[in-house]
Order: structure tokens, then C-alpha cells, then sequence
């Protein structure tokens, strides 16, 4: 008796552990970055480092702000990465050192800047806009094109799915037979998913992917666990569909990848894989190396790179 109720209870506690091992959330960290700009940081985590090749995540906003007060950031580098913006409300003009000059990012458009082997941009707020919001995210780049050519685009329209209550905009990768136009490196998966009105769906998953979820607006119930603007859902790889519930009036971003292949060093704007690559791209960027370019339209100053950790300056 006393081995059966043991024997039940140990069963039954490898079920619950089976059903949860593919799901974990974790809270967001709050930041300022600036001109009252709130953003809530996702990744990296110490819960979670990347999902795919997704290794950054701030949501920025919502944020209303008097006309000329909005962000202004001036030069700074990048490389081994690509930056993606999904703008939700507001606009901003980028500008880059390949001589992109004030684009116009709107409402339900995405920019991609690809940096490879260096690139330096802006993001400035219009002088008359009063309003931003939008998710910002750095998708690192696979080993073999760490070091390729610089370039921007933007997206002016993403593909929309409308299914079972939720329109569904395809940021990255395929989705629902949709496949965005976005030229990205690895296997990557950007979802916005947007409901009017309560609902819930049993939406398919790619078993070789891991998921975050994150709320842009509103909240969610991802198979079960609550998700609001102050934490993050993960699901790992292994399961073929997820059940959610969106609430009214609520906008998730869906985010899923293969894991990445190596792990990677993010230090400042830098993606790398070596300490000296870090090393080399600041020295190089406080030196105003041409690998940099410059942004000759811009009227402000230069971002300074921080200073290193100590435990990536050389030893004396
Ligand atoms: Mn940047």
C-alpha cells in the first residue's frame, strides 16, 4: 500500500515535470533610455540568452512625449548582427554610414540593418512626432557571415494572415504558408499577433524551434502560463503546437528559431565570438576607422564606447 501510494505519487510528479520541461518565464528587466523612453529588456537573460539567432530584445514604449523631445541616438557602430525594428506606433528616420539619409519608419513596418563586418547608423524621432512604440531586436549572425557586406532595407509591408480571430503579420521567416520578405541568416521565426477581440487558438510549432513569447499590448495565456508586458514565455524545441489565448485588444510577439549554433560574445553593439574581435572593433571605432563609415548628415555627436570589462583588457 504504502509502495503502491508511493509509486502513484512519483508517477504522477513525471507527468507534471514532463508537461512543464518545454515551458519557463521569466520577468523583464525595466530600463530608461533616455528622453523618458521606458523599455522593457527580454533578452539577454540570465533566464534565457538567446531564442535562435534573437539575441537582443528591448520593447520600447508606449511613450507620448512633447514634439522635438522624442529619442534621439546619435553614431554608433555595430557588427556581426542585424538590427530589426517593428514599429507599432510613432515613427523614426535612420540614417547609416552607407548613405541611407532620414528613411522613414512608420506603423506596421520592420527595418533590417545588416552590420557584418561594420556598420554605424542613427535613429532620430521626427521633430513633430509625439508618440513611439516598437519592438527592437539584434539577430546575430551565423559563423560563416560574421564578416559579410554592410546593408539596409526597409519593409514598408509585411504579410498579414487573419485566422481564427488573430491577424497574424509574418516579420521573419514562414508562417501559416506566409513567408516574409525579410532576408535573415538562419532559421527564424518573427510572428505580431494581434486579436480585436478575446480569443484562443491551437497555433503549429516547428519541434526543431525553441519560442518566446512576449506581450507588445494587452495579455495572453500561452498553454497556460500568463503572459503580460513584465515577463517572458519560452517554449523549448520539441513541441509540434502551442494553445493560446489572446485578449482583447492584446498584441504578441511571437519569436522562434533553431538554437544557435555557437555561442556568442555581445558586449556594447557587438556581436562576436572572440574577445580580440571585441577588442579590435572598438579601438577601431574610437579611432574613427573607415571600417566604421561616418554619417555626415548627422548634426550631433558620436556615440564613446564604453570601457571594456576587466575581464577583456589585457593584462599588464
Ligand atoms: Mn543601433
Amino acid at each position: 500500500m504504502t509502495n503502491n501510494t508511493y509509486t502513484e505519487l512519483s508517477h504522477s510528479e513525471d507527468c507534471e515535470k514532463h508537461a512543464n520541461q518545454f515551458i519557463q518565464e521569466f520577468p523583464l528587466r525595466r530600463a530608461e533610455i533616455g528622453q523618458g523612453t521606458v523599455i522593457k529588456r527580454a533578452l539577454p537573460s540570465r533566464h534565457k540568452r538567446m531564442i535562435g539567432a534573437w539575441c537582443f530584445l528591448d520593447h520600447a514604449g508606449p511613450v507620448t512625449f512633447e514634439a522635438g523631445q522624442g529619442l534621439d541616438v546619435g553614431p554608433h557602430p555595430h557588427i556581426g548582427l542585424q538590427t530589426f525594428t517593428w514599429m507599432i506606433e510613432g515613427t523614426m528616420l535612420h540614417s547609416d554610414s552607407l548613405g541611407t539619409t532620414d528613411q522613414l519608419i512608420q506603423p506596421k513596418q520592420v527595418n533590417l540593418m545588416t552590420a557584418g563586418r561594420g556598420i554605424s547608423h542613427t535613429e532620430v524621432a521626427p521633430a513633430n512626432e509625439t508618440k513611439m512604440h516598437a519592438a527592437q531586436l539584434w539577430i546575430a549572425l551565423p559563423d560563416d557571415k560574421l564578416t559579410i557586406d554592410p546593408a539596409f532595407n526597409h519593409y514598408p509591408e509585411l504579410p498579414v494572415v487573419n485566422q481564427s480571430g488573430i491577424e497574424f503579420t509574418v516579420l521573419v521567416g514562414e508562417y501559416l504558408n506566409t513567408v516574409s520578405p525579410v532576408k535573415v541568416h538562419t532559421e527564424l521565426l518573427g510572428v505580431d499577433l494581434f486579436a480585436q477581440a478575446a480569443t484562443k487558438a491551437r497555433l503549429p510549432l516547428n519541434p526543431k524551434f525553441e519560442y518566446g513569447f512576449m506581450a507588445l499590448e494587452g495579455t495572453a495565456t500561452i498553454n497556460g502560463h500568463h503572459l503580460d508586458e513584465d515577463n517572458m514565455v519560452i517554449l523549448e524545441p520539441g513541441l509540434e503546437y502551442v494553445e493560446v489565448e489572446i485578449h482583447d485588444n492584446s498584441r504578441v510577439l511571437l519569436l522562434g528559431g533553431e538554437p544557435f549554433e555557437s555561442p556568442i560574445l555581445l558586449w556594447w553593439n557587438f556581436v562576436g565570438r572572440t574577445q580580440e574581435e571585441i577588442k579590435i572593433a572598438r579601438d577601431q571605432w574610437i579611432a574613427e576607422d573607415p571600417r566604421f563609415g561616418s554619417i555626415p548628415s548627422y548634426q550631433g555627436e558620436r556615440l564613446k564606447a564604453p570601457i571594456l570589462p576587466d575581464s577583456m583588457r589585457p593584462s599588464k
